[in-house]
C-alpha cells in the first residue's frame, strides 16, 4: 500500500441471513480526494460504510486503513478514520461542547490536548455561536455539523459521511456541501449518497454501487462523458 492510498478495501462480502448485501467490493481511497459512493436505496452503501468504520464485520474480505488491518489492529486502524453515520447518535440533552468533550474522551485524545481538539472542531464546523446550546434545540443543519465535528475531532486522515444532506433544506444542503469541500483540504472524504448531483457538485471520483456490486469507478469528468454516451446507467434521485 503506497502512502497515497489511505484505505484499501479488498473483496468485501456481507450476508444478512442468506441475502448478499455487499458482493466482492474492492476499492481504494486516495490522499486528498473526495470519493463519491453513489447508489440507489438498498444498494449496500451503509453496509459498506459500516464495515469500513469497523462497526460491522464483513462476512469476508479485508480493510486496511493507513496500512493497519482493521480486523488485526482495530485501534490503530480506527484512529485514521472519522465516521458520520446516517443517523448519528447525538445526545440531545448535552450542549455542543459537552458532547464533543465526551467524543474527545471516547477517541482517547490525551487529556492535555482535548480542549484544543474541541475548539478546533467547533471552529472548523462553524459551531462557535451555538457551542453552549443544547443539541436537541439546534436546527437539523447545525445538528449535522455537530455530527461532522465528532467525526473530525481526532484529526483522522479519512472521514466517512453517510448521506450527510438527507433531511436538510436547500440552504442547509448548500452549507454542508461547502463545509465538506473545506474539510477535504485536510482529510480525504468518502461521501455515501443516493444523490447524483451531490456527487457531481463536490466529488473528485465516483464509485457506483448497485445491488451490492460496484458497477463503475471513474472521475467526475469521466462519469459525465459516459452518461452522455449511454444516457444513464442507474436511476438516481435529483
Ligand atoms: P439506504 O440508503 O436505503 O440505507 P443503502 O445503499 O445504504 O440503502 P444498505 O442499508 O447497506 O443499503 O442495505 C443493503 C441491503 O441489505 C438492503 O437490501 C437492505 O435491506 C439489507 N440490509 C441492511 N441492513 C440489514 C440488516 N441489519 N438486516 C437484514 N438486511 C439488511
Amino acid at each position: 500500500m503506497t502512502q497515497d492510498i489511505l484505505i484499501r478495501a479488498e473483496q468485501l462480502y456481507r450476508y444478512y441471513s442468506g441475502h448478499c448485501a455487499v458482493k466482492n467490493v474492492s476499492f481504494d481511497v486516495r490522499r486528498g480526494e473526495i470519493l463519491g459512493f453513489l447508489g440507489p436505496n438498498g444498494a449496500g452503501k451503509t453496509t459498506t460504510m459500516q464495515i469500513l468504520a469497523g462497526s460491522l464485520a464483513p462476512s469476508s474480505g479485508q480493510v486496511r486503513i493507513n496500512d493497519f488491518d482493521l480486523l488485526d489492529k482495530p485501534k490503530q486502524a480506527k484512529q485514521g478514520l472519522g465516521y458520520l453515520p446516517e443517523t448519528p447518535p447525538l445526545y440531545r440533552e448535552l450542549t455542543v461542547t459537552e458532547y464533543l468533550a465526551f467524543c474527545a474522551r471516547l477517541n482517547r485524545i490525551p487529556r492535555n490536548q482535548q480542549a484544543g481538539a474541541i475548539a478546533s472542531a467547533i471552529n472548523r464546523c462553524g459551531l462557535k455561536k451555538v457551542s453552549k446550546r443544547l443539541i436537541g434545540n439546534l436546527s437539523k443543519g447545525y445538528q449535522q455539523r455537530v455530527g461532522i465535528a465528532q467525526a473530525i475531532i481526532h484529526s483522522p486522515s479519512v472521514i466517512i459521511l453517510d448521506e450527510p444532506t438527507v433531511g436538510l433544506d436547500p440552504i442547509q444542503i448548500r452549507e454542508i456541501r461547502e463545509l465538506i469541500r473545506e474539510l477535504a483540504q485536510k482529510h480525504s472524504v468518502i461521501l455515501s449518497t443516493h444523490i447524483l448531483p451531490e456527487v457531481q457538485a463536490i466529488c473528485d471520483r465516483v464509485q457506483i454501487i448497485n445491488q451490492g456490486e460496484l458497477v463503475l469507478t471513474d472521475t467526475i469528468a469521466g462519469l459525465s462523458q459516459r452518461m452522455e454516451a449511454t444516457s444513464i446507467l442507474v436511476r438516481f434521485d435529483a
